[in-house]
C-alpha cells in the first residue's frame, strides 16, 4: 500500500522476536542502499519504510534469499512472546519454544482470516500483552494456562481464562479449535472476543 508519500512499506516477520543475524545485516544492508527507516513494530517484527514501488521486489528478492519471510495476507499470526525463563527472573516457562510449537503446527495453514493475535508469556505477570491479545498462553508453576478475548484499542477488552494448567498438545488442540471455530464464524475479518458469546463457542471460563 503506498502512503501519501508515495512509498511503501515491507514487514519481515520475526517469530518469537528473534532477529536472526543474517536477516539484520541484509536489512542494514538494503536499509542503507535504498535509504529506507527500520521500525520495530508493537507486533514484534520488523518493518522497512519508506520504499519506491520499483525497489520492492528486488529488496525482498535480497531479504528472502537470507531467509526472511513477510507479512502477508491469509498468513497465521507470528505469536508476540516475552522472554521467558532463560533470561527473566521471573519466567517458569520458555516462550520462544511454545511459540515454535505454534508456528510449527499451524504456521503454513492457508488463508487465515484476519485479525486475532497470539501472544505467549512466560510467568502471570503476562508482559507480553496476553491479557489484551486474543489468544493469549501464560506458563504457570503448574502448566500452560489459555485465555481468549483479549483486545486493546478504543474499547479494552480484558481476555477470559478459558484453560488452566495445561501441556502443550492440549495446548495446541486448544489453539486448532478456536481458530477453526474463529474461521467457520468470521465472514471476512473480527477479532476473537466478538465470538465469545456466541451460543456454540467450545469453552466456558475456567476459574
Ligand atoms: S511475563 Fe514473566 S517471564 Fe515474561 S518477561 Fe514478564 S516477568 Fe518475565
Amino acid at each position: 500500500m503506498v502512503n501519501k508519500f508515495e512509498t511503501t512499506r515491507l514487514t519481515i516477520l520475526l517469530p518469537a522476536g528473534r532477529l536472526l543475524l543474517p536477516v539484520m545485516a541484509k536489512a542494514n544492508e538494503v536499509a542503507q542502499q535504498y535509504n529506507l527507516e527500520v521500525y520495530l513494530s508493537t507486533a514484534q517484527n520488523l518493518r522497512l519504510m519508506g520504499i519506491k514501488e520499483e525497489d520492492v521486489a528486488d529488496i525482498k528478492a535480497a531479504l528472502a534469499a537470507v531467509g526472511a519471510e513477510f507479512k502477508a495476507p491469509g498468513k497465521f499470526p507470528v505469536p508476540r512472546v516475552c522472554i521467558g525463563k532463560r533470561d527473566c527472573t521471573m519466567g517458569v516457562g520458555d516462550p520462544e519454544r511454545i511459540s515454535r510449537l505454534i508456528l510449527d503446527k499451524f504456521g503454513s495453514r492457508p488463508m487465515t482470516k484476519p485479525k486475532f493475535k497470539i501472544a505467549v508469556a512466560g510467568c502471570i505477570l503476562s508482559c507480553a500483552g496476553v491479557m489484551t491479545t486474543d489468544i493469549g498462553i501464560v506458563a504457570t508453576r503448574k502448566g500452560l494456562d489459555i485465555y481468549v478475548g483479549g483486545k486493546g484499542g478504543p474499547h479494552p477488552n480484558v481476555a477470559r481464562r478459558i484453560v488452566r494448567d495445561t501441556d502443550e498438545q492440549t495446548m495446541l488442540k486448544v489453539i486448532g479449535e478456536l481458530v477453526e471455530f474463529h474461521d467457520a464464524h468470521t465472514p471476512k475479518k473480527q477479532r476473537m472476543f466478538k465470538l465469545l458469546e456466541h451460543p456454540e463457542f467450545p469453552y466456558k471460563d475456567a476459574v
